[in-house]
């Protein structure tokens, strides 16, 4: 109905337009040629409102960009919150060394990554204060990641407690114990178990760099 409409007036159009003035049929815009008809001084008009239509068209076409623009902004927020939430390892509170009465009494801390020596999953962060072989893991020295940080708020028993455990393939890396003369829980690590990877020297340069 409204094709047949259009058709009706666009051959009408033709029609005046050969009579009243010749030429105007070359008009390239039907729109325009429609508006012609309504009004025969409206070519003022009808290129006014293909200017304005074109600036709309413009504007549209800006705020459709920006408003992308403001998504991509967001996807990255989104991102980089997922990747805090995923890496708590990276973050910055993990590269400060705790320094207590057992970091004084030990010596200087280094900054282990350990390893199931099974998989090669990486298992935790640990502070190690002082010299020495890394005989235990004291719960209070893990910095990452955060499962096993908070482990250290639950109720601790040798019998009771979770084992150290590798997430990847299971195989048991340190068993609970309380180490007496500190009375300080800890794991006992199965020294056939694991590996690790001193990275204090990233953990002081990052503090050098804050
Ligand atoms: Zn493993």
């Amino acid at each position: 109905m409204i094709i047949w409409a259009f058709i009706f007036l666009l051959s009408a159009n033709v029609l005046v337009g050969a009579q009243e003035a010749p030429g105007a049929s070359e008009s390239s815009s039907k729109h325009i040629i429609i508006l012609k008809k309504k009004d025969s001084s409206s070519d003022t008009i009808a290129s006014e409102s293909r200017l304005e239509s074109r600036k709309r068209r413009f504007d549209d076409a800006h705020i459709e960009d920006s408003s992308h623009d403001q998504n991509l902004q967001n996807e990255k927020m989104t991102q980089a919150k997922r990747m805090k939430a995923d890496k708590p390892a990276q973050a910055s509170e993990l590269f400060r060394f705790i320094h207590d009465s057992y970091t004084q009494r030990r010596g200087n801390p280094a900054m282990y990554e350990i390893f199931c020596r099974d998989c090669r999953k990486s298992l935790m962060y640990y502070q190690k204060d002082g010299p020495g072989r890394l005989l235990r893991c004291y719960l209070d020295r893990i910095r990452a990641p955060q499962d096993l940080v908070d482990r250290q708020k639950e109720k601790f028993s040798v019998s009771e407690s979770r084992r150290l455990r590798c997430k990847d393939c299971e195989t048991i890396i340190g068993w609970p114990m309380i180490y007496k003369s500190e009375n300080r829980p800890a794991y006992n690590m199965d020294q056939g178990k694991f590996y690790f990877n001193d990275i204090t020297s990233r953990v002081t340069k990052k503090a050098k760099d804050e």
